[in-house]
């Protein structure tokens, strides 16, 4: 008789108590896991922000009092960031935020050479374009607040944003650093906040 019944296998109750087990165990793992793959996006992004900062920072020695210069205008993120390429042995994967599936929808972020979209915005303050011509590298008053390149969309009230409560930022010093929602400034108005704390360069100008 016992035999028989150890060889039944699961009774219905059985089945659904394994069953909310195994439901209960996926439920607490998801954001765990959710959790740690943000994480890592994130440090990953931290160390494009890092190549990038070093490759602005050698272009700007290289062009001495000179800006950067964007034929296609001051917003032209697409070709700034194609501008940088020589310095990072032409990898463009550097400009591919791994939180961001893609900035195709916005024109300004393709390079104007190649079928490549950059993820970060590149600081349009920071360059020669037509709206601000008369700018040198000898009006930037502090480089280490001089922020080249940071994730786009980088406003905390974008929904479109790819990283909780801050973005990684590239400056013209050549450190990158994790900028943090409470340190844009937020009490401006709305086009200034992120400009506020002197962590762009609009704020720097002597
Ligand atoms: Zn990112």
């Amino acid at each position: 008789m016992n035999r028989h019944k150890d060889d039944r296998g699961f009774t219905l109750i059985e089945l659904l108590v394994i069953t909310a087990i195994i439901a209960v165990l996926i439920g607490l793992l998801l954001p765990i896991l959710a959790g740690a793959r943000a994480r890592a996006h994130k440090l990953k992004c931290l160390n494009n922000t890092r190549q990038i900062a070093v490759a602005a920072t050698t272009l700007f020695g290289e062009l001495g009092e000179k800006l950067p210069y964007r034929s296609r205008g001051c917003c032209e993120w697409g070709e700034a960031a194609e501008q940088l390429l020589p310095y990072l042995g032409y990898t463009k994967e550097v400009f591919d935020c791994p939180a961001n599936p893609g900035n195709e929808d916005y024109s300004q972020c393709k390079m104007p050479n190649y079928d490549f979209y950059t993820d970060y915005e590149m600081n349009g303050w920071l360059c020669t374009c037509p709206s601000h011509t008369d700018r040198r590298q000898s009006m930037i008053t502090d480089y280490s607040l001089a922020a080249y390149a940071y994730d786009f969309p980088y406003a905390p009230w974008d929904k479109r944003r790819v990283h909780k409560g801050g973005v990684n930022c590239a400056y013209l010093d050549g450190h990158a650093a994790w900028l943090a929602d409470e340190d844009m400034g937020l009490d401006g108005p709305e086009e200034d906040k992120f400009y506020n704390k002197g962590h762009v360069i609009q704020a720097m100008w002597r």
